[in-house]
C-alpha cells in the first residue's frame, strides 16, 4: 500500500500538459490559458458618455444659461463634432465624447426648448464621462498562464478583440464501468442487480474538470469482454475503469491490463474510502482504476484523477478550494488510512452527513465538502479545520 502523497506525486510526475492550440473564444469556456495574456486596448477604448443626455463644457454651465444644441452623437461612428462655449450636443450612452466637451448632463436634468436646452443642475468636469483606460490600461495583464477561462473572463477577451485564445489541450476520457451486477438506469432490475451509479458519477466529475467524455460503456466481469473493452477504449488520453480493481476473483482489471502490456504504477493507496485505487499506463493512455463503491470512486477521482486531468489541461492550480470551518462534532481516525469524511459546509461549520461508508450514496448526495482526517488524528467539536469544497 502506497501513501496518498506518494501516489499523487507519482501520478503528477507521469502526466504531462497536452499540446496547446488556438481556440475560438466561443468554445474556450473552462479551458486553461496556455500563455499570459495582456490588454491590447484600454477600456473604455475612448472617452464616452455614461448617460443619455447632452455633452457640454462644464464651466459653461451657469444657472439658467441656455445652450444651443448643435448636433447629435449616438453610439456608433464618431461624427467628429465639436462643442464650443454656449453649445451642447445631444448624446447617448456609449457615444464618443465630442471634442471640447468635458461633461454630460443627464437628459432628466435638462429642459429642452426647441433648439436649446436649459441645464437645471450643477455640472462637474468629467461628470457622466467614462474615461478612456479608467477600467483597464493598455498592456495590463488580463490572464495568467494556467488560469481557467471563466464566463467572467471571456467578455474581457472579447472586448480586446481576441477572436481566439491559446488554450492547453483537452483531455478526452473513456469510461468502463465493470460488474455483472450492473443494470443501466431505466432497465428493469433483476434480482441481485443494482443500477449503475458510477458511470454518471465519473461522467459528471470529468465534465466538471473540463475533460471530454469520449465514451462510456458497461462491461461484465469476464476477462474476454474486459480485454476487448479496454483495447478498444485505451486510445484516448485517459481511461477510467470503475470496479473490479480489488482483490476478489471477479476483480479482473489489473490482470487484464497487465496481460495487455500495461505498466501498473500504483495499486492500493492508504486512503479511506478508496484503498483499491489503481493507476497505470497502457501505451500512451493513462489508466485509472476506481473502486466500484461509489463513494470510493468519488473520493479517489477527486484526489488523484482530477489533479492529473488539470495538469494535462495546463491548470496552474490542481487543488480543490479549501476553506476553514468549525467542526460540529468530535472525530477520531483510528484506521490505518487518511479518512475523507463527507459533510455539509454551512455558515462556516462542517458537519459530517450520512453513513460514512463507501457505498452510502445518500450521505454523499447531501454533502458539499470533504474533511481529511489524518491517521491517529483526534479533532474536537468547535475546532477549526480546513475542508475541501466540492466544485459541483
Ligand atoms: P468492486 O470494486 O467491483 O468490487 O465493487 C465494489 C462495490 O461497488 C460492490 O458492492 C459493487 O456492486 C459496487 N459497484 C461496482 N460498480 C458499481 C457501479 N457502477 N455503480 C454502483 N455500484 C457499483
Ligand atoms: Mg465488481
Amino acid at each position: 500500500m502506497i501513501s496518498e502523497e506518494n501516489a499523487r506525486a507519482k501520478i503528477l510526475e507521469a502526466v504531462r500538459p497536452l499540446l496547446p492550440r488556438k481556440m475560438s473564444i466561443l468554445n474556450a469556456l473552462d479551458h486553461f490559458a496556455a500563455e499570459d495574456c495582456f490588454a491590447r486596448l484600454p477600456l473604455p477604448v475612448f472617452d464616452n458618455s455614461a448617460m443619455d443626455g447632452y455633452a457640454v463644457i462644464a464651466s459653461d454651465r451657469k444657472p439658467g444659461k441656455r445652450l444651443r444644441v448643435i448636433g447629435e452623437q449616438p453610439a456608433g461612428l464618431d461624427r467628429q463634432l465639436r462643442v464650443s462655449n454656449g453649445e451642447a450636443i445631444r448624446i447617448f450612452t456609449g457615444a464618443p465624447m465630442p471634442e471640447g466637451a468635458n461633461a454630460v448632463v443627464m437628459q432628466e436634468n435638462v429642459t429642452r426648448d426647441g433648439n436649446e436646452i436649459v441645464v437645471n443642475v450643477d455640472v462637474e468636469v468629467d461628470e457622466f464621462v467614462r474615461k478612456r483606460g479608467c477600467d483597464l490600461g493598455e498592456g495590463q495583464k488580463i490572464f495568467g498562464k494556467g488560469e481557467r477561462i471563466r464566463a467572467t473572463k471571456l467578455p474581457l477577451l472579447a472586448s480586446q478583440g481576441f477572436a481566439e485564445v491559446l488554450v492547453d489541450g483537452e483531455v478526452r476520457a473513456a469510461i468502463i464501468s465493470t460488474g455483472d451486477e450492473l443494470a443501466k438506469p431505466g432497465e428493469n432490475l433483476q434480482p441481485g442487480q443494482i443500477n449503475d451509479s458510477n458511470t454518471v458519477l465519473v461522467q459528471s466529475l470529468l465534465k466538471r474538470c473540463g475533460a471530454v467524455v469520449a465514451s462510456a460503456e458497461n462491461c461484465r466481469d469476464d476477462a474476454d469482454s474486459l480485454r476487448k473493452a479496454i483495447q478498444s477504449t485505451a486510445k484516448k488520453e485517459i481511461l477510467i475503469v470503475s470496479g473490479g480493481v480489488s482483490v476478489g476473483e471477479h476483480d479482473l482489471v489489473q490482470k487484464t491490463l497487465r496481460d495487455l502490456g500495461a505498466k501498473i504504477d500504483i495499486w492500493r493507496v492508504a486512503i479511506k474510502p478508496g484503498k483499491p485505487f489503481l493507476f497505470g499506463q497502457l501505451g500512451r493512455c493513462f489508466v485509472f482504476g476506481l473502486p466500484g463503491n461509489p463513494v470510493s470512486a468519488f473520493v479517489t477521482f477527486l484526489q488523484f484523477v482530477r489533479p492529473a486531468i488539470l495538469k494535462m489541461m495546463g491548470a496552474s492550480n490542481l487543488d480543490l478550494p479549501k476553506m476553514p470551518a468549525k467542526l460540529t462534532i468530535d472525530l477520531t481516525n483510528d484506521s490505518d488510512r487518511a479518512h475523507y469524511l463527507r459533510g455539509k459546509l454551512e455558515n462556516g461549520s462542517f458537519a459530517p452527513v450520512g453513513r460514512q461508508e463507501s457505498h452510502a450514496l445518500f450521505g454523499l448526495s447531501q454533502s458539499n465538502a470533504l474533511l481529511r482526517v489524518e491517521v491517529g488524528e483526534s479533532l474536537k467539536a468547535g475546532e477549526t479545520v480546513d475542508v475541501q469544497v466540492l466544485d459541483q
